[in-house]
């Protein structure tokens, strides 16, 4: 649902229409319910006036030019499966969709790179990738939508980061669009490039405030010649890190994926349609995978692995084929979906270091649990790159609480040196706890670089960061 079109940035449609085409400028009551609202997550809903769809990255350059010269401000919007609202307009904005910009360029296998328009989805990506014998690094359960623009502008990290690493480790360069409409080739798709300042990196997970990702030359890896799962539960974290330990000391270089589920979260799995991998009850459950090119050693290196962990394994099921690591993934892949059903919810996604984790989980557990004594906190994530997703449902039927629970959460996690955003960012959600994270200096020189690059302000005004005087436009 739209609201009615705010009449300021309605000034510009005649003009932005001359840009892109008059059908590819959406208005009031045109504009899909995509525009307003993330896809999952926070209940923020925004207003989208104008909706403008350019087909070429010299559109989107032209569009930015044109908004600077009036100081329109402007929000950039990818597949909107962002979880911190960072693309939701409010009306006063101009909504930039990368939807058309959805060309994939040539593969060649030898130098196993390809560059992709910012509006192309992750899994259209791995699909032609996939053409290749090739993989994109990257994997998220929201790949059917998010797009690459989204996950550079995020840094996205997602289920392979333990074995590849975030997505800024796979970006080779960056074609991008400034607020004042210059646009800029940054670095090279080469695989060396030290000629002076690496600048993509600067863009990579700005989340839209510095400049618009236009299109990514991406680094595509070997597709694995072998891929084997175990799914198995554990007694606590302590058992899932020997584990994690003795999967990298047996199988060097080959772990992919080491997925940790709470019994909490696994239980959202209950009674749906479904194959599960573990019966229900088990306190803590792990999905690790191992790629390799050994179809059979690999497997037999794995089970040898896990018989000399036996004493920390409760119960196990390995994948044997991909029809069963299929299975595996398809239950860990729904547990987010599900549990951003369970409206209303107060989502997190922090980092704290392994070691830690318990202690800091049991301090947020106790602190919730003196405020509202039926609290349930569901606990899954990348436990190989010390990120765990922690959703926290109080039993209130409104989000009234949204800053007190904030404090517990953030408290706890900032207590053990962690940080109040593993992959999300920022965007609305968190702007008000980066200082737990970020130290004043780091904060002011992100402004800086802010006033450098969008001296007007109009770029993703009010996300991350207040950047000056301005009032949040959603
Ligand atoms: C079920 C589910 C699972 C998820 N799992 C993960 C996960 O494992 N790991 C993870 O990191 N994230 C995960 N996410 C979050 C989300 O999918 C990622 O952040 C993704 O990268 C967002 O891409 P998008 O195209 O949807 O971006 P959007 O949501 O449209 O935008 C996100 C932010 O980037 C900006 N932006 C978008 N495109 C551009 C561009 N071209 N140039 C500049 N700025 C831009 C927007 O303004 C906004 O601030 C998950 C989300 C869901 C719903």
């Amino acid at each position: 649902m739209t609201a009615p079109a705010a009449p300021e940035v309605l000034r510009h449609v005649d003009a932005l229409a001359e840009v892109v085409g008059r059908q590819h400028v959406l208005v009031g009551e045109q504009v899909p319910a995509r525009h307003v609202q993330d896809l999952w997550g926070s209940d923020r809903k925004g207003v989208a006036s104008v909706v403008v769809c350019p087909g070429t990255p010299a559109e989107v350059a032209r569009v930015l030019r044109l908004c600077a010269e009036h100081r329109q401000p402007v929000v950039v919007q990818g597949g909107m499966t962002g979880l911190v609202s960072g693309g939701v307009p409010g009306p006063e904005e101009v909504v930039l969709s990368t939807e058309r910009l959805d060309s994939i360029g040539e593969i060649d296998p030898a130098i196993a790179t390809v560059t992709a328009g910012a509006g192309v989805t992750l899994a259209d990506l791995q699909d032609e990738a996939a053409r290749h014998g090739l993989v994109v690094p990257i994997d998220l359960a929201s790949k059917g939508s998010a797009t690459i623009g989204g996950c550079v502008a995020t840094n996205a990290g997602g289920v392979n980061v333990v074995g590849y690493g975030m997505t800024r480790q796979h970006v080779r360069s960056l074609q991008v669009a400034l607020a004042d409409g210059r646009l800029l080739e940054l670095s090279t798709p080469l695989v060396k490039d030290n000629a002076g300042f690496d600048l993509k990196q600067l863009f990579i997970g700005s989340e839209g405030t510095l400049g618009v990702v236009t299109a990514a030359t991406l680094a595509l890896r070997q597709a694995p010649r072998t891929r084997t799962g175990v799914f198995c539960a554990v007694a606590d974290v302590a058992g899932a890190l020997e584990l994690l330990t003795a999967i990298r000391a047996q199988l060097p270089g080959m772990l992919t994926a080491f997925e940790v589920v709470w019994a909490d979260a696994y239980a959202v799995l209950d009674g749906l349609d479904l194959r599960l991998p573990l019966p229900m009850g088990y306190p803590v459950y792990v999905l690790a995978e191992v790629q390799g090119g050994r179809p059979e050693a690999d497997s037999e290196a794995l089970l040898a692995c896990l018989a000399s962990i036996e004493h920390v394994l409760l119960d196990s099921a390995v994948a044997d084929t991909a029809a069963e690591l299929a299975v595996f993934w398809q239950a860990r892949e729904r547990i987010p979906s599900e549990i951003l059903r369970m409206q209303p919810l107060f989502g997190f996604d922090v980092s704290v270091s392994a070691r830690d984790l318990q202690d800091c989980l049991e301090r947020m557990r106790a602190e919730l649990t003196e405020r509202w004594p039926q609290v349930k906190l569901l606990v899954f994530g990348h436990l190989g790159d010390d990120n765990v997703h922690i959703a926290v449902v109080t039993g209130e039927q409104t989000r009234k609480r949204k800053a007190e629970v904030e404090h517990i959460v953030y408290g706890c996690v900032s207590r053990s040196s962690g940080s109040i955003s593993a992959e999300h960012g920022i965007g609305f959600e968190k702007r008000p706890y980066l200082g737990y994270t970020r130290s004043p200096e780091e904060m002011e020189l992100m402004r800086s670089l802010k006033a450098l690059l969008d001296p007007a302000g109009i770029l993703n005004r009010g996300r991350v960061l207040t950047w000056g005087n301005e009032t949040d436009p959603a």
